[in-house]
């Protein structure tokens, strides 16, 4: 694979991805993917869709996970739903979570992704102990399958992410950096969080934010814009990337799938504006 290709963030048949058929019409050479409903989470599906990328010269780079019951609808619903840390639903999403694991082998993919949650800020709490257990559970299952786990980032700070990443004592723990999703929860300054979580950045979204204005950080959403609209600094975050030797996919996510022509139109666009930065920074 060349340095940085394009990717488009993509569903199946669940989430907030394009569909396939809009990456192949758009030329783009990879794609993450967002796991499919549990029945069709099997074999004979993921070599369809296999087929269908084979088709289009696209390759999968990664597989995430996502549970029923999750709503980003604002910070407080995110915090309460989203990811392995909400314990009544920990146990059977680690199980799901294993079963897209299982399901992203079929795919010939090695890394799987997830959002975790907000991870409990109290390194002593038992919420926190019980997720680091959890985790490392999760984590000795996707080894099995050859493969490694990448945390999405946006619901804590880098310090924190970095606390929480050293604490689960794996090597199959990396980072899927979104830039967006610090301005969106206003956890971090995008470039200042990379800076510092670099390192342990394997794949990454590129996705574009403007803070809230009124409410300030951490109380209230941002806004999700499109590419090189926002406060993130595509340029900026690029060279960064390179800074730290990444050369791996970068994959575009525009999360408004309620308007399917708009979205399309964003990511093209997208496409080319990153494109172009690619050739500029060489
Ligand atoms: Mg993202």
């Amino acid at each position: 694979m060349s340095k940085w290709p394009i990717g488009v963030f993509t569903s199946i048949d669940a989430g907030l991805g394009v569909h396939l058929d809009v990456a192949a019409e758009l030329g783009v050479p990879s794609v993450q993917i967002h796991a499919p409903h549990q029945d069709t989470r099997n074999a004979e599906k993921a070599a369809e869709f296999l087929g269908k990328c084979s088709d289009a010269n696209i390759i999968v780079t990664a597989v995430f996970g996502g549970f029923e019951g999750e709503s980003y609808a604002d910070i407080a619903t995110t915090a309460a739903t989203v990811g392995l840390v909400p314990e009544d639903t920990r146990a059977g999403r680690v199980q799901e979570m294993k079963e897209i694991s299982d399901f992203t082998t079929h795919l010939g993919c090695d890394t799987v992704a997830l959002h975790i949650g907000f991870v409990p800020e109290d390194r002593n709490s038992e919420s926190y102990k019980s997720l680091i257990d959890c985790t490392r559970d999760l984590l000795d299952h996707v080894s099995a399958n050859g493969q490694q786990l990448n945390l999405e980032t946006g619901q804590e700070s880098a310090e924190h992410l970095l606390e929480f990443i050293a604490d689960v004592e794996r090597d199959n723990l990396f980072i899927n950096f979104d830039p967006a999703n610090l301005i969106l929860y206003g956890t971090d300054h995008p470039i200042d969080a990379l800076h510092k979580v670099g390192h342990l950045v394997r794949s990454v979204h590129c996705k574009d934010a403007t803070y809230a204005a009124v409410d300030g950080r951490g109380t209230a959403w941002g806004a999700e814009v499109p590419l090189g609209d926002g406060d993130v600094g595509m340029l900026t975050y690029l060279k960064v990337l390179d800074s730290f030797g990444y050369t791996g996919p970068l994959t575009i996510e525009r999360e408004i799938a309620e308007d399917r022509d708009r979205q399309k139109a964003d990511i093209g666009a997208a496409v080319s504006l990153l494109e172009s930065l690619r050739d500029q920074i060489g």
